[in-house]
């Protein structure tokens, strides 16, 4: 059963990768960042692998993933969580919610929601459609409207956005990120949430499912998303040759940059451990940039920045 009487005292933070490749520099920002949140804050910081959407899992991104962590000096505490594992719990919570009637099978098309403005407004929500190889949606009785976030101060989202509602289990039976990401924090009693800013406004979504089923909502802080281009997410095309394996110094330091640590001229020749007790130590929430996209430029075995 879901766990909403747990201890809110202890930080526990996590980081939650999707193992759909290597991890690149973007990736790296989200760990260290919610890394030096959390053991800045004398919390725990957990790793839980978000393989729920099959299509998109590449064979051994996982271990790949985890070494990188290791070689950065970003440990984590207690076990790995793989999503895949916990499908039966997934399916009870969508059994109770469904008893409930909070869920609905929905028949739109992508396209069918587009032409309608491109927010869903219910369409399905009183048809009783069966189930069998629809998409399922949440309906949405509490709305979440703006949130404090940890490094951006008062976030608002567009209310249609807010009310909709939204998908928890696809038409092809997978379960959606929204939903088990929500499950998954509860299970691991997670009290903040470190992430990049391409999740920012779901977060309104996750927010109102803890409050759906009775849980504890978390505090959530999002750092700028690393980009090639305005718009555009790092990606295998573009900087996934950023993470060096062999001498994870520099571009540690250049990540460290990223969050807005001003690294110290003695850390280039420091151990990974050093620079990661430094910038422990060193972490200000108040130092991240507020900025929803920084662009990476390259430049000789480095990069500068640019905030968007
Ligand atoms: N698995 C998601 C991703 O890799 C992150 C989920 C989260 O941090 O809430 O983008
Ligand atoms: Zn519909």
């Amino acid at each position: 059963m879901l766990a909403n009487t747990f201890d809110f005292g202890a930080y526990r933070g996590r980081f939650a990768p999707s193992p759909s490749g290597p991890l690149h520099f973007g990736s790296l920002v989200a760990a260290l960042g919610s890394y030096l949140d959390a053991k800045a804050h004398n919390g725990s910081w957990l790793v839980r692998i978000e393989d729920i959407d099959i299509p998109r899992v590449v064979t051994g991104s996982d271990s790949l993933i985890l070494s990188t962590l290791e070689n950065y000096g970003l440990y984590w505490d207690g076990s790995i969580r793989y999503q895949s594992e916990c499908l039966n719990h997934y399916q009870e919570v969508l059994n109770t919610l469904t008893n409930a009637k909070q869920v609905y099978a929905c028949k739109c098309t992508r396209k069918e929601i587009k032409q309608h403005g491109g927010f869903y407004t219910g369409h399905c929500r009183d048809l009783e459609l069966a189930f069998e190889q629809q998409a399922l949606r949440l309906k949405q009785s509490l709305p979440t409207y703006q949130f404090n976030d940890l490094f951006k101060g008062n976030i608002i989202v567009e209310s249609k956005f807010a009310e909709e509602d939204y998908i928890i289990k696809r038409r092809d039976g997978l379960f959606a990120y929204q939903l088990v990401v929500v499950l998954d924090d509860i299970e691991q009693q997670i009290s903040h949430i470190v992430r990049g800013a391409d999740l920012l406004f779901p977060t309104v979504r996750q927010i109102s499912l803890y409050k759906l089923l009775g849980a504890k909502v978390p505090q959530f802080g999002h750092l700028p998303l690393a980009v090639a281009e305005p718009g555009f997410k790092l990606s295998k095309q573009n900087y996934a040759a950023a993470i060096d394996m062999d001498k994870p110094q520099q571009t540690l330091l250049a990540a460290l940059n990223f969050l807005g640590l001003d690294t110290e001229a003695q850390l280039k020749s420091a151990t990974v451990e050093e620079i990661i007790q430094w910038a422990v130590n060193t972490w200000q929430r108040e130092h991240v940039p507020a900025n929803d996209e920084i662009q990476l430029i390259p430049s000789d075995n480095s990069f500068t920045f640019k905030p968007l």
